[in-house]
């Protein structure tokens, strides 16, 4: 029987290049989303790809998403943590409901999805957890003191987590991306986007199917050995100490 792959956000930008990857590679795969039921019904039409909606940042809705996703589909053996969202202000004008809501997603949920799905994953002796983080976490940026936060603790929580589940078979790795041409990125105002490009050696945003490449090695059998690391992809933009 194939691997079950959980993929949080897994129906649009990077999710979706993930979910659609690891569907070829013969996974059994679940995405996840929040509220664009548009996209998700388009998403599943095109791939065949069974869709969930549920808030990661709930702690209990996380809990019976992974009920569902188990009782249709099987037992948990990969979740890339992928949902995330930005919510950019200076700390200066930065309301509580703008940094609450881009820790709740992007860092509340690294506990809400793991804790679900990490005992089933012990007992298996088998797991694979995938935490997408970000080039601003590594680096910090200017207007997201939040996103950079939460990006950083993702960071932190791969390590720890590494370290405590190694000897069960299970890998925990982080991958940072750069700027990827999702619709995260389309948001940023046109002036500011060739900013960005022009500050990127390799001279052009990144591509969602070049990130979902990364998971997949991480996932794979080959990556037994690999635990704890936190992988960089943004086209040469930050170079970080490892
Ligand atoms: P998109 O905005 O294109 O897609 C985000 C996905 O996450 C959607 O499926 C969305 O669901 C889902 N989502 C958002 N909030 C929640 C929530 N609370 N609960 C469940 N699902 C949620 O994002 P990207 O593909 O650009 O980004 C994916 C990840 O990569 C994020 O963690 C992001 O921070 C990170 N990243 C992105 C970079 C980029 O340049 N794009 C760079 C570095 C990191 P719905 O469709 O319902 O809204």
């Amino acid at each position: 029987m194939s691997r079950v792959a959980l993929v949080t956000g897994g129906t649009r930008g990077i999710g979706a290049a993930i979910s659609q990857i690891l569907k070829s590679d013969g996974y059994r795969v679940a995405a996840t989303y929040q509220g664009d039921d548009a996209a998700a019904s388009r998403f599943r039409a095109s791939h065949e790809i069974p869709v969930y909606r549920w808030n990661v940042a709930d702690e209990s809705e996380c809990r019976q998403g992974v009920e569902q996703v188990e009782a249709d589909l099987g037992p948990i053996d990969i979740l890339i943590n992928n949902a995330g969202i930005t919510r950019d202000a200076s700390l200066h004008k930065m309301s509580w409901e703008q940094w609450r809501a881009v820790l709740a997603t992007n860092l509340d949920s690294m506990f809400t999805m793991t804790r679900a799905v990490i005992a089933g994953m012990r007992d298996r002796a088998f797991g694979r957890i995938v935490n997408i983080s970000s080039i601003n976490g590594q680096k910090g940026q200017v207007g997201q003191t939040n996103y950079s936060a939460a990006k950083a603790g993702v960071i932190g929580f791969t390590k720890a987590l590494a370290q405590e589940s190694a000897a069960k078979g299970i890998t925990v790795n982080a991958v940072c991306p750069g700027y990827i041409d999702t619709d995260m990125v389309a948001a940023v105002p046109e002036a500011a986007r060739q900013r960005i490009i022009a500050g990127i050696p390799v001279g052009r945003l990144g591509h969602a199917d070049e990130v979902a490449e990364a998971v997949r090695y991480l996932v794979s059998d080959g990556a037994a050995f690999c635990t704890g690391s936190v992988l960089t992809l943004n086209g040469g933009q930050y170079i970080a100490n490892g």
